[in-house]
């Protein structure tokens, strides 16, 4: 016989391999299993990122003494029974693998109490129990994972430097926080507080811990509810991206999870307010019945399978886009307090400890505090560009002095309820002209002061709404050309135009088989502009072919903007008042006035208080 059973040992030791990637993982299945043991606090304690030691505590259910024992074969679960089970998951762990295979790979100890009785202790090496005693009736859980992969010294190889096992636990922890705002966690690193939120249920206040309180002050609280699901959460105004699509959490159901089409939603939803190659910042939580989720697909569960997928992906971009229309997204034009908060910011990273604390620190805080309070303080700041600047560096530590520092900014800090309605009948307020300058800005004026407005990116704005508007509607209205025109494709433009033909006319494009590989065009849509009309089709079609397929909407979308950019005034453009006067109207009747469709912003804004603040007219 040659074949024989691996021994339990071994076999977790393997299973191992699965679960146990890293420092980060252990923490990961150990702090879910005090959330499914409904515990309202769990602390992280862990030394050299968690190589030398872990210890989860709680105040969970904790577990009997036999259960206690149980807890370390393989698959044992107190969570599913039955098949039926799987399907209406509610907890995070479901596999009964976590213990048995962190137990195989690590010199653990367990202290656990129901509460109703003295508890239960238990030493373990390599997966062998060691010794049991009799421990004190505390409800609740305590693990110690000491040596993590003494025993399996490949896998120890492959650790990163401390700095990065640290910043994967540092980012689990943010995740598990966001999804469970209603849980007080705690996380030190070799006796250092590292981080801490305060178990209240305040999204935004977890979003200020860990991006900072600029950013959580540029978000807007969302809700949504359909039928099958139920949104919430947080989301950036579009002058806060990033380059990563890291900072796009979802949390389904309390897991939090990683879905490409769920993130392109979102983005969807941002729609042309970002600026390309640009991700935003949001952490949405959604509930739904677990009958619609599948989590049994990714042994970290971190991926997901909906059943009504696009039901979800709807419901998401519609939320967003909706959120947006509700809001005036004009950024102010100065910025010098903001660049102030993040040197700020960077010296709190510095000086995390109270104690280390200089008194330079102190004055900067206070400047902080004022600087948040004062009311020149502008909830806005100039987009995109400079935001790369400060990522990563955002992270404030908490102390007792954070504090009170704190505090005080959770006061201005928006407020779970819907978006607040910022809207008047036309989001841009009514200004008149004063002049242009370089024949590129056009300067103007009311009541609140002063806007410089680009005028080359608000034609592209008007002109790609309106043609958005005319594409729509494109069937019945087809201008024959004097002249047809001629299209020489290749073998594979040839395939994906024969594969689209349906799809292409849809949009009123006629292509006429001439030949091979060559086509006729004999009459175009009626927006297309007068002699761009060769240039405009063959990047229809070169869209199709980076896509690989057609969408009939994005299409639309991109030719409307090749339209704008193509009909706008470029800038070096003479506008007399009457021009201007139409174009900051025209501009106000448009339904996404604050940016181009690159993204780029349109008007900038300085109000009479932030003047008469750079004229030293007010103090
Ligand atoms: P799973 O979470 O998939 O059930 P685990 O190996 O992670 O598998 O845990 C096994 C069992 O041990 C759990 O089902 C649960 O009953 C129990 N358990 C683990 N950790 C805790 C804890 N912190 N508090 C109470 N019970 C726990
Ligand atoms: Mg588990």
């Amino acid at each position: 016989m040659k074949i024989v059973q691996m021994p339990d040992a071994l076999a977790n030791k393997i299973a191992a391999g699965e679960v146990v990637e890293r420092p980060a993982s252990v923490v990961k299945e150990l702090v879910e299993n005090s959330i499914d043991a409904n515990s309202t606090w769990v602390k992280v304690e862990i030394e050299e990122a968690g190589l030398q030691s872990i210890k989860i505590s709680d105040n969970g259910e904790g577990m009997a003494e036999d259960d206690c024992e149980r807890a370390f074969f393989r698959h044992a679960t107190s969570k599913i029974k039955d098949e039926n089970d799987l399907f209406h998951v509610r907890t995070l762990g479901f596999r009964g693998e976590a213990l048995a295979s962190i137990a195989a790979v690590s010199r653990l100890s367990i202290k656990t109490s129901t509460g109703d009785a003295a508890g239960t202790s238990l030493e373990m090496e390599g997966g062998k129990f060691i010794s049991k005693s009799k421990s004190d009736a505390r409800r609740g859980t305590e693990i110690t994972v000491n040596e993590l992969f003494f025993n399996t010294p490949a896998r120890l190889k492959y650790m990163k430097t401390i700095h990065t096992e640290l910043g994967h636990i540092t980012d689990l922890m943010n995740r598990l926080a966001f999804s469970h705002p209603n849980i007080h966690f705690e996380l030190s690193h070799n006796g250092k507080q590292l981080f801490q939120t305060s178990g209240r249920g305040d999204l935004v206040q977890i979003i200020a811990q860990v991006y900072g309180f600029q950013v959580a002050k540029q978000m807007i609280p969302v809700s949504y509810k359909t039928l099958d699901f139920s949104i919430s959460g947080y989301i950036a105004k579009p002058e806060v991206t990033r380059s990563s699509r890291n900072y796009i959490s979802t949390i389904i159901n309390g897991r939090f999870i990683k879905s490409i089409p769920l993130s392109k939603s979102i983005s969807q939803g941002y729609h042309t307010l970002l600026p390309i190659g640009r991700n935003p910042l949001v952490v949405l939580t959604i509930e739904m019945d677990p009958i619609l989720v599948d989590v049994n697909v990714h042994p970290a569960k971190l991926e997901v399978r909906f059943s009504k997928d696009k039901e979800l992906y709807q419901a998401v971009e519609t939320m967003i886009r909706e959120a947006f229309q509700k809001q005036t997204l004009i950024p102010s034009g100065t910025k010098p307090k903001h660049q102030k908060l993040e040197s700020v910011q960077d010296s709190f990273e510095l000086y995390p400890a109270k104690q280390e604390r200089t008194n330079d620190q102190r004055l900067l805080e206070k400047t902080v505090t004022e600087t948040m309070t004062s009311p020149s303080f502008n909830a806005y700041t100039i987009p995109a560009f400079e935001n790369h600047q400060a990522e990563g560096k955002e992270k404030l530590n908490q102390t007792d002095d954070g504090q009170a520092f704190h505090e005080k900014v959770e006061e201005q800090l928006p407020t779970a309820s819907p978006a607040q309605p910022e809207q008047s009948d036309t989001r841009v307020p009514a200004m008149y002209p004063i002049g242009q300058l370089h024949g590129t800005y056009i300067m103007a004026q009311n009541e609140n002061g002063l806007y410089i407005i680009d005028q080359h990116a608000a034609q592209e704005r008007i002109k790609y709404e309106f043609f958005k508007e005319k594409i729509g509607e494109v069937a019945n209205e087809v201008q024959e050309l004097l002249l047809p025109i001629t299209f020489d494709f290749s073998k594979q433009e040839a395939l994906m135009i024969e594969q689209y033909q349906t799809e292409l006319e849809k949009i009123g494009i006629f292509f006429e088989a001439f030949g091979q590989q060559s086509y006729v065009i004999r009459s175009h849509p009626q927006w297309f502009p007068d002699g761009f009309e060769e240039e405009v089709i063959q990047e229809i079609v070169d869209t199709i072919m980076a896509d690989e397929k057609i969408n009939v909407h994005k299409l639309r979308e991109d030719a409307a903007i090749l339209m704008s950019c193509k009909r706008s005034i470029k800038a070096n453009h003479y506008l007399n008042n009457d021009d201007m006067f139409q174009l900051l109207e025209d501009l106000r009747a448009a339904s996404e006035p604050f940016t181009c469709p690159h993204g780029r912003p349109i008007i900038i804004h300085f109000s009479t208080y932030e003047m008469e603040k750079m004229f030293k007219r007010v103090m």
